[in-house]
C-alpha cells in the first residue's frame, strides 16, 4: 500500500467538483480520499491507516474485501452478472432460502430490495394493503431510511426538512431509561410505562386506523437503546389484540450485529414483517429486503402485490449474500460478536467510563455499543445539544478529530460515539481501538465537569 498523494489529490478534486454527497452542506465537507481497505482497516493515499470502528455505515459485518465473498462476486459476474426479477435464478433462490432459514419464526418469504429504505417502504405498503388501514406508528428515537415515506417514519431530525405532514405517521416514545420520558427509575417501570403509553396512543388514534407499528428491534443510529425485557413481547401482544402488523426493522441490528443472527432472537419475538439490508452481504453489493409472514404472503397469493424493482434480487448482490452467509456460519462470525462483545468490549468500555467524566452511559451488546457523552454526569446534560451544528458541536468534532489522529475512525452521532466494528474483528484490533478511544475521550473530558 505505497502512499500516492498525487493520485489522492486527483480523486479528491474530481469528488469536490462532481460528487453531491448525502446529508451534507456541499461546501462544508472535506471527504477523505480512501485508497484501499481490508478487514477492519482502511487507508488513505498518504499511507495513513485507520481502524474502522464504524463498519462503514454499520454494514461491513465481515470487514472489507473478504476474499471468499469477493471471489463469489467475481464468479457470479463471469456466469450471470444480471437477470430480470421475474425469473427464477440460482443466486436469488439460494439467497432467499439461506435468509429464510435464519429469520425468526415463520418468516420465510423474501422480497428483495436495493437497500434498507426501500425495504421499509415496501413493508409499510404491504401492511397497509394487508390491513386496509392507513396509519403507521413509529418511535421518535429511530432511523428508517432516506426515501420519502421511510424518512417520515424516521423519528430523527433528518425528517424535518422532508416532512409533508401528510404521511400517515404517528410517533410515540419507546423505552430509554437513561433519558426516560416516563419518570421511570427502573427498567421494569420504563417497560410498563412505555407499553401503557403505546396502548393509550393506539386507543386515542383508533386501533382500526393503524396498519403497522414499526420499531428497530434495537434502535441503531438513534443510540443503541436495548429494549427492556418484555417490551417487544408487549408490543407483539398489542399488535395481536388490534390486528396491527408488527414490523421490526433489522437493517442495522440484523445479521450478527447483536451477537445473534437477528436482534429479535435476543428477545424471542417474531414480527409479521422484518426489514433487512447492510449485513446481509456486508454491503459489498447493494441489497435489502423484507421477510414476510405466511399470513401476509397469503394476502398476495391470488392478488398481485403492487410493487417491484428492476433490480429486485440482483444476482450479483444475491451471490454476495450467499457467500457472506456461508462465511458467517463457517467462520463463527455471529459467535465472535457475542463472545468478544461480552468478554472484551463491555469490560473495556466500562473501564473507560470509570476513567472519563464525559461518559454518561455505556450500553449495547455484541458488536453494537454506544457511549453517551455528557457535560455533567449528574444532570445528564448531553455533551452537545440535540441536533447541534457548527460551534455548538465543537466538543464532538474535537473528540472525532482526536480519534482519527490516533488512527481510529469513530462513529459519531449527536452526543454519542458508537463502537460498531466488524463482527469478525479480533481481540487485538479491539484493544488497539480502545487505546485510541481512551485518548479521544480525554479530549472530550475537557468539555465535561
Ligand atoms: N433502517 C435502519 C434501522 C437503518 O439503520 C438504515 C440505515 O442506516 C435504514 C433503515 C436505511 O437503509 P439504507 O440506507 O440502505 O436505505
Amino acid at each position: 500500500h505505497l502512499p500516492d498523494p498525487q493520485a489522492g489529490a486527483a480523486v479528491k478534486a474530481a469528488d469536490r467538483a462532481h460528487v453531491f454527497h448525502s446529508w451534507s452542506a456541499q461546501d462544508l465537507i472535506d471527504p477523505l480520499a480512501v485508497a484501499g481497505a481490508e478487514g477492519s482497516y482502511f487507508w488513505d493515499y498518504d499511507g495513513k491507516r485507520y481502524l474502522d470502528f464504524t463498519s462503514g455505515l454499520v454494514y461491513t459485518n465481515i470487514g472489507y474485501q473478504h476474499p471468499r465473498v469477493v471471489a463469489a462476486i467475481q464468479e457470479q459476474a463471469a456466469t450471470m452478472t444480471t437477470f430480470a426479477p421475474a425469473f427464477a435464478v440460482e443466486a436469488r433462490s439460494e439467497a432467499a432460502r439461506l435468509i429464510a432459514e435464519r429469520t425468526p419464526g415463520d418468516l420465510d418469504r423474501i422480497f428483495f430490495t436495493n437497500g434498507g429504505a426501500d425495504a421499509v417502504e415496501h413493508a409499510v405498503r404491504m401492511a397497509r394493503l394487508h390491513t386496509g388501514r392507513p396509519k403507521v406508528l413509529s418511535a421518535y428515537r429511530s432511523y428508517h431510511g432516506g426515501t420519502q415515506q421511510a424518512v417520515n417514519i424516521t423519528g430523527d431530525p433528518r425528517r424535518w426538512a422532508n416532512d409533508s405532514g401528510t404521511n400517515g405517521v404517528v410517533r410515540f416514545w419507546a423505552p430509554f431509561l437513561y433519558r426516560s420520558r416516563f419518570y421511570a427509575e427502573t427498567e421494569e417501570q420504563e417497560c410498563a410505562r412505555a407499553l401503557e403509553h403505546l396502548e393509550t396512543t393506539i386507543a386515542f388514534e383508533g386501533p382500526g386506523t393503524i396498519a403497522a407499528i414499526i420499531l428497530e428491534t434495537v434502535p441503531g443510529t438513534a443510540g443503541i437503546m436495548m429494549p427492556p425485557p418484555g417490551y417487544l413481547a408487549g408490543v407483539r401482544e398489542l399488535c395481536d389484540k388490534h390486528g396491527i402488523v408488527f414490523v421490526l426493522d433489522e437493517v442495522m441490528a440484523g445479521f450478527g450485529r447483536t451477537g445473534e443472527w437477528f436482534a429479535a432472537d435476543l428477545y424471542g419475538v417474531v414480527p409479521d414483517l422484518m426489514t433487512f439490508a447492510k449485513g446481509v452481504n456486508s454491503g459489498y453489493v447493494p441489497l435489502g429486503g423484507v421477510a414476510i409472514s405466511p399470513a401476509i404472503a397469503e394476502t398476495f397469493g391470488r392478488r398481485p402485490y403492487p410493487g417491484g424493482l428492476t433490480y429486485s434480487g440482483h444476482p450479483l448482490a444475491c451471490a454476495a449474500a450467499v457467500a457472506t452467509l456461508r462465511v458467517m456460519a463457517e467462520e463463527g462470525v455471529v459467535e465472535n460478536a457475542a463472545r468478544l462483545g461480552a468478554s472484551v468490549v463491555e469490560p473495556a468500555l466500562r473501564a473507560l467510563a470509570e476513567r472519563h467524566t464525559c461518559v454518561g452511559e455505556v450500553r449495547g451488546t455484541g458488536m453494537f455499543w454506544a457511549l453517551e457523552l455528557v457535560r455533567n454526569r449528574e444532570t445528564r446534560e448531553p455533551l452537545v445539544p440535540y441536533n447541534a451544528v457548527g460551534e455548538a458541536n465543537a466538543p464532538m468534532a474535537a473528540f472525532a478529530a482526536a480519534a482519527k489522529e490516533h488512527g481510529l475512525w469513530p462513529f459519531v452521532n449527536m452526543n454519542r460515539t458508537h463502537v460498531v466494528p466488524p463482527c469478525n474483528v479480533t481481540e487485538a484490533e479491539l484493544k488497539e481501538g480502545f487505546e485510541a478511544l481512551d485518548a479521544a475521550l480525554s479530549v472530550a473530558d475537557r468539555y465535561a465537569v
